[in-house]
């Protein structure tokens, strides 16, 4: 080879954005961004950044100009301004035909369906009749736009469709119910796939949700029968071969009560639930992004130690309008107590419920590193105040 490191564009300038910076800068690849303001979580790391909006072709053509590969930090690029990028050369990784199937839950069941891979019972419903007839208690989702939990409904009866059929309608996407799942727990199976097909399997990890928020992930998940946790990864890595999905492929997935599997949704780019993965395996899912979108060997998804735990860090209540300010000053004791901890910051304001940072704990006993994060996390958060141990 004596062509340069290829520019990776990256559209979005969120935290997945800023963590794929610090493998960038190991292996010396360069990265342009398009935020969506000056200042965001990447902007502040990626300097050869442009501010726009990603639903406007021109800017995406402007930021991708000269590059020979296009990623995401989020999937909500329209897939027509992606099929209009690869007509110009660029190559969309992942490319339009997957990325619709994160996009669009409605087109992903389908698929999901036809390809045999198991889901909850489900059905895209237009009417409250055609939820009566698909059987309460149920499931109302928006085919598009939910992130967060947010666009998710329980529903035990007609009455309590209102609201969903109402912001159905208000932003102009379908409704898809699915049968509420009794479940265990909720797992995720992280693969990353390379365009000439390579693909590496991470260990399949647990993860805590609350209101539809991510919290708390183990990996390994504690207790994983071995053939459902084959099961999980070969169904991670047929949905990436099938749909062609070049990047990581996140799958999240319910442990139901009776032993099964059941796919939740598709992410088709670095997620919440591979964090651990930046300290806990000897490739994060950042750098095997990279890796696979440039076509390049993929790393070993292996874990370093036993057990890691990742804990987000999320805003309080009482946190509108703090600034980062007060994470700072979490740092003397979070890091003098545990100095195996390993902490990550989005350089973002604090704000109830929002995500602004993540820690990682590894080590042999699962208890001490739940400890060990969870205590971090809530510290951080300002939970534990300054009430001294
Ligand atoms: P989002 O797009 O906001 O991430 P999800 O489809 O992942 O939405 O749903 C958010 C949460 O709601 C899930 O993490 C899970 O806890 C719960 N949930 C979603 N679908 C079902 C279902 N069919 N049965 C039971 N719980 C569900």
């Amino acid at each position: 080879m004596s062509e340069p490191a290829p520019t990776v564009a990256i559209v979005g300038g969120g935290q997945l954005a800023r963590m794929m910076a610090e493998p960038a800068a190991a292996l010396g690849l360069p990265l342009r961004l398009l935020a969506e303001a000056e200042g965001v979580s990447a902007a502040q790391v990626i300097p050869d950044h442009l501010v726009g909006d990603y639903r406007d072709l021109p800017t995406l053509q402007k930021v991708t100009d000269g590059c020979a590969v296009v990623t995401f930090d989020h999937e909500h690029v329209p897939t027509d301004h992606l099929h209009a990028l690869e007509a110009d050369g660029v190559a969309c990784r992942p490319g339009p035909e997957a990325l619709v199937h994160a996009q669009d839950k409605a087109v992903m069941r389908e698929r999901l369906g036809a390809l045999g891979v198991p889901c909850p019972r489900n059905r895209v419903v237009t009417s409250l009749q055609d939820v009566e007839a698909f059987g309460f208690p149920c499931v109302l989702k928006t085919t598009r736009g939910g992130y967060d939990g947010k666009g998710v409904w329980f529903v035990d009866s007609a009455e309590e469709c209102a609201d969903a059929f109402a912001a159905a309608e208000a932003s102009g996407v379908g409704l898809l119910a699915e049968e509420r799942v009794a479940f265990r727990r909720e797992l995720a199976a992280l693969v990353a796939r390379s365009p000439s097909g390579q693909a590496a399997a991470y260990p399949i990890v647990a993860s805590t949700q609350r209101d539809g928020i991510c919290h708390e992930v183990v990996a390994p998940a504690p207790g994983l029968d071995d053939d459902l946790a084959g099961q999980a990864q070969r169904i991670a890595l047929t949905i990436a071969g099938e749909l062609g999905v070049t990047g990581i492929l996140a799958v999240e997935l319910f442990e139901t009560e009776d032993g099964r599997v059941l796919v939740n949704e598709l992410a088709m780019r670095p997620h919440n639930t591979g964090h651990w993965s930046q300290d806990g395996a000897v490739t994060s899912q950042f750098e095997n992004h990279l890796r696979a979108v440039l076509d390049l060997p993929l790393g070993s998804p292996a874990p370093r130690e036993r057990w890691t735990v990742m804990v987000n860090i999320l805003g309080g209540e009482g946190h509108e309008g703090a600034g980062s300010a007060p994470l700072y000053q979490g740092y003397p004791h979070a890091l003098a107590r545990d100095p195996r901890l390993r902490v990550h910051l989005y350089g973002k304001g604090l704000r109830p419920g929002r995500k602004v940072g993540h820690v990682n704990a590894y080590g042999d006993d699962l208890d001490d590193c739940l400890e060990r994060a969870r205590h971090a996390a809530a510290w951080f958060r300002g939970d534990l105040g300054n009430e001294s141990e």
